[in-house]
């Protein structure tokens, strides 16, 4: 039997290592440490009911748990054999009791979470025994490179950073480059708040990420690749590192992987916390020592990138989806999603719904879906007002778009967009204007200040925001909004500027009566 405990930073801040000790101890105490395996995995997603324990093969799925529960769940479960009640789930709906297949995995499709909850991260025999490295071998020894990108761009693979840019085309830009040197670097700088897609991959699954990059690398031909990750993720780098050590113990990253000629390292920068660090030319400025500015492109990455040489960015999420591709197929995954958006998205469900947590579903899941049938529906029974997509400037989507079924271009089409993945939902006591304000004092805190567009012109929103918000505003502050917000996006350099007035102008076209609200000379 195994006792797989939630590992993830969630659980671990509420005490999942301490229950991990108190069930090895109370298993041992009561003879039952040979028979029971304990192990800790990654992120469940239900974040919102963790600590999260499961017990296979008995299927059964314990809330909520504490380490004072052990003694208890111990007896009921391992010497008397029932699970213990009031630690399994129970439905709001129908309050019926489900020991496992919760609402909440209903819809859910796991492809780049696949191993999170499955596996002990620490372990890479646990990584190898469910197809680990299988991928890297095929492409080692019965691929080339060419048709490794075909696979690729015939899945559909968009990143999942935010970009949408066709990975397997990236792939082939860089690869067909003839300088000399290339470089593939993992972008791990998740700095959307709210959003914890990443972070969770590399705690739950590290060697999904480090197998993708062995496959990148010798399929575009580097032999260095860089792990770009913030520093403020410690358990994530820890496994990172751990998972590294493992690898080179076993012959799959260092010279002649698997007994091939293909040689390949990797090694883990840290991110110092600036949000534009996200942005690919930003990060490898800060690579390369520099101070981390997004610069114009062209040339992209994949033309002159780190130290002037081709480099192939791709975010961790879209790399984890990778080695199931290579050994599936494009046609697989192609399968799965939209026409133009193939696959799965993993969001970060957060804000004013019952069930937060980590969830991944086929892309053209609608946002009703996400937010009712998984996110259990907004707390305290009120009324869903709007959801927000994309990260600090993604857009506010009101109600009557939640049946949009969401992809890159659906999000785009009503102002918001995919960014990353973080999904934020805001209830009836929220108020838009404050929101706006909330999301665009981040954006002028991170502004790199390069640009004009973005440097001046986000201050200027601000204060016009911030007097509509004193009640001082007039309706031309409201015009002013609008132009200005209109003008940033359209002359800024990067993402960052291009996207800070999303919130300030789907608010006003969804919530204009809000603003109104607020302005009291109506003249
Ligand atoms: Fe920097 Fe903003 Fe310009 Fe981007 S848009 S380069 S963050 S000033």
């Amino acid at each position: 039997r195994q006792v797989m405990v939630c590992g993830g930073t969630g659980c671990h801040a509420s005490n999942s290592p301490q229950i991990v000790e108190a069930l090895k101890a109370e298993l041992q105490r009561r003879g039952l440490a040979e028979q029971i395996n304990v192990l800790q995995t990654g992120c469940f997603g239900f974040c919102e009911k963790g600590p999260i324990l499961e017990v296979h093969p008995d299927n059964v799925l314990y809330l909520e748990v504490s380490p004072k529960d052990v003694p208890e769940l111990v007896e009921e479960h391992f010497i008397q054999g029932k699970p213990l009640e009031r630690l399994l789930y129970q439905d709001p709906n129908t309050e019926e009791r489900i020991a496992s297949d919760l609402p909440f995995y209903h819809s859910q499709m796991r492809i780049a979470l696949r191993n999170c909850s499955l596996i002990s991260p620490e372990d890479i025999l646990e990584y190898i025994a469910v197809d680990g490295y299988q991928a890297l071998a095929k492409v080692l020894f019965a691929m080339t490179p060419e048709s490794v990108i075909d696979v690729i761009k015939q899945s559909g693979l968009r990143g999942r950073g935010g970009g949408g840019f066709p990975t397997g085309v990236k792939w082939e830009l860089t690869h067909n480059n003839e300088a000399n040197n290339r470089y593939i670097i993992c972008n791990a700088d998740e700095g959307d708040p709210g959003a914890f897609m990443d972070r969770s991959i590399l705690e739950g699954d590290p060697h999904s990420v480090l197998e993708a990059m062995l496959i990148a690398g010798h399929t575009i031909g580097a032999s260095h690749g860089f792990i770009y990750i913030r520093a403020e993720y410690p358990l994530a780098i820890h496994r990172l590192e751990i998972a590294i050590k493992q690898a080179k113990q076993y012959g799959l990253l260092g010279k002649n992987i698997l007994s091939s000629d293909f040689c390949f390292d990797i090694e883990i920068k840290y991110g110092a916390g600036a949000f534009v660090c996200g942005e690919e030319t930003a990060l490898i400025h800060s690579i390369e020592g520099t101070r981390g500015e997004p610069s114009v492109k062209p040339p992209f990455p994949a033309q002159q990138g780190l130290w002037g040489k081709p480099t192939c960015v791709n975010n961790v999420e879209t790399l984890a989806n990778i080695p199931p591709i290579i050994l599936k197929g494009g046609d697989w995954f192609a399968g799965i999603g939209t026409e133009k958006s193939k696959g799965t998205k993993v969001f970060a469900l957060a804000g004013k719904v019952n069930n937060v947590g980590l969830v991944e579903v086929p892309m053209g899941t609608t946002l009703r879906q996400i937010i009712f049938d998984i996110g259990g529906g907004i707390k305290h029974h009120k009324t869903f007002k709007a959801a927000q997509t994309g990260g600090p400037s993604g857009g506010c989507i009101p109600t009557k778009f939640l049946d949009t079924p969401i992809d890159y271009e659906s999000l785009i089409a009503i102002g918001s967009m995919m960014g990353s993945g973080g999904l934020i939902v805001m209830d009836e006591s929220d108020c838009m204007v404050n929101i706006a304000k909330f999301y665009l004092e981040f954006t002028v805190d991170e502004s790199c200040g390069r640009c004009t567009a973005c440097r001046v012109g986000t201050k200027r929103l601000h204060e016009i925001l911030t007097k509509i918000t004193e009640g001082k505003g007039t309706l031309d502050d409201l015009d002013q909004l609008e132009k200005l917000g209109k003008t940033i996006k359209d002359s800024s350099l990067c993402g960052l500027g291009q996207s800070a007035p999303n919130p300030i102008l789907s608010t006003i076209e969804y919530f204009r009566d809000e603003y109104l609200a607020h302005i009291v000379d109506k003249t």
